[in-house]
């Protein structure tokens, strides 16, 4: 069976310095983890193609497909707020984009070997990494929040040396609306190269924002998309782990999986990457660093912004980008009152709702609650036995009580359909990681097929349980 793709390269199209023209790496002995079958099908894809010689050939780098152009994208960035003028695909191959059911997407290879980015990398990836980035992408997926996803991940049968260890090395192949990061926009601001930058703006607005008519319009629009994924976020207990400016995308949706975590407990200051060692992108840090992230956007667009080169038309530019940033805090209270306000069961949270939904969080935080459990539990009429101590349950639940009661009826469906029983716990994956390094994927494959329906587990499903104390993840790892 040949696998065709419709392969259609807008981003190929732009000029050179937008990209280095790159064909991943051989493999020794590609072998097939796991093809995404309902998002082959979604995407118009041939899912037994994909799952066949050709497919495997393609994920693992072995095979080119016909139309491919593949590439390393040029991006800079600032790492945990540090200045690095040139970053790059170093470990990813954007193979090309493809015009789909779903729109147009990027198919990009990660860990397909080394590209003129690579700097001291290796431009691989190790299974780790590969098994988190699906399990987690597609997670978020089935919880409704905008992310990039994982079509498919092979083993290449060659080792990876990572700390000392030599580590089964692997290949993601990750579907993207586009892989256009705030630091792309940084890249060419850097190099004062105000042609590139309008060539870039005009690529994402026809990609992401059709209605947006101008730089101004597309920052107001990324601001948007951005305040709305935060509060995604926010409101599962999601953590990123690596909210660099290179790992921000354009089109607001979720990218690069790092050490990024569930909480279990609750407490806003948590944190779970190894090398954050200053809390930056601590859970409740999360907005405050989005919106330093899009400053540095907007910073970048200010050229095209300003109408002419006068002083004062800078000037100008910089006080609308500047509220066009300050809008995000209003946008995101708002998404952050829905979100929290349905968990609660609520049909039309308003900001007079906000003290009730603090009041439980604070809670919460005090008695390290199971993040997940208790939102979980207030549906199922079993959120205090969450409670270390009922009593902070129960000095808080008559005010939710009474809030419902001038409710709609139907509190608990409305929660089931968005409290998810299932998320892909830290213990979860460790577990998956450490039994497909032993060359077993039967537990990576359950909790694969676990969280692809979060919000329906039985009461007794082991997926929903937290960890015992021994089996508590501490600490995430980039693992690159
Ligand atoms: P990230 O982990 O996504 O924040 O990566 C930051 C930068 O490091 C990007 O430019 C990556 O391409 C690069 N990088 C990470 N891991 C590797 C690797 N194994 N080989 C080469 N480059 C890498
Ligand atoms: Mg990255």
């Amino acid at each position: 069976m040949t696998l065709t793709l419709p392969f259609d390269n807008s981003y190929a199209r732009l000029p050179a310095r937008f990209h280095v023209r790159q064909a991943p790496a051989p493999v020794k002995a590609p072998g097939m983890i796991a093809v995404n079958a309902g998002l082959a099908r979604a995407l118009g894809l041939d899912a037994e193609a994909l799952a066949g010689p050709d497919g495997v050939a393609m994920v693992a780098g072995n095979l080119v497909p016909g139309g491919a152009e593949p590439l390393a994208q040029a991006y800079a960035g600032h790492q945990f707020g540090g200045w690095s003028p040139q970053l790059g695909d170093g470990r990813a191959i954007l193979l090309g984009e493809i015009v789909s059911p779903l729109g147009r997407v990027d198919l990009q290879l990660k860990g397909s070997g080394p590209t003129p980015f690579s700097r001291r990398g290796d431009g691989r990836a190790w299974l780790g990494p590969v098994l988190r980035e699906y399990l987690v992408s597609e997670a978020m997926a089935a919880l409704g929040v905008p992310t990039t996803r994982a079509l498919a991940a092979a083993t290449t049968g060659e080792s990876v040396i990572r700390d000392g260890r030599a580590l089964p090395g692997a290949v993601l192949l990750r579907v993207a609306a586009s892989h256009i990061r705030v630091g792309t926009f940084q890249f060419f601001a850097a190099r004062q190269d105000t042609e590139a930058l309008q060539l870039l703006t005009d690529h994402v607005i026809a990609r992401h924002y059709p209605g947006a008519e101008g730089p101004l319009a597309l920052l107001d629009a990324v601001v948007a998309a951005q305040a709305r994924l935060i509060a995604e976020w926010m409101a599962l207990g999601f953590i990123h782990g690596v909210m660099n400016t290179d790992n921000m995308a354009v089109s607001g949706e979720t990218i690069d999986y790092g050490p990024c975590a569930f909480m279990d407990e609750y407490h806003p200051d948590t944190v779970f990457s190894s090398i954050d060692s200053q809390g930056r992108y601590a859970y409740a840090n999360q907005p405050q660093i989005a919106v330093w992230n899009l400053a540095q956007l907007a910073s970048c667009l200010l050229p095209l912004i300003a109408e002419d080169d006068s002083e004062a038309a800078a000037q100008a530019a910089v006080e609308v980008a500047t509220a066009s940033i300050h809008r995000f805090a209003d946008l995101y209270q708002a998404a952050w009152i829905a979100k929290f306000g349905a968990k609660l069961g609520l049909t039309a949270p308003t900001e007079a709702d906000r003290p009730l939904i603090e009041a439980l969080l604070t809670r919460m935080a005090v008695e390290r609650a199971d993040f997940t459990r208790v939102f979980r539990g207030l549906g199922e009429g079993r959120a205090r036995d969450e409670f270390t101590d009922p009593a902070a349950f129960d000095t808080w639940a008559p005010d939710w009580q009474a809030r419902l009661a001038q409710d709609a009826p139907g509190a608990e469906a409305r929660m089931a359909g968005v409290n998810p029983a299932i998320i892909p716990r830290n213990h979860r994956v460790e577990e998956a990681i450490v039994a497909a390094t032993a060359g077993d994927f039967a537990p990576f494959h359950a909790l694969n097929a676990a969280l692809a329906a979060p919000f329906d587990a039985a009461a007794d499903d082991p997926f929903r349980a937290a960890p015992w104390p021994e089996q508590r993840v501490q600490r995430t790892y980039c693992g690159t």
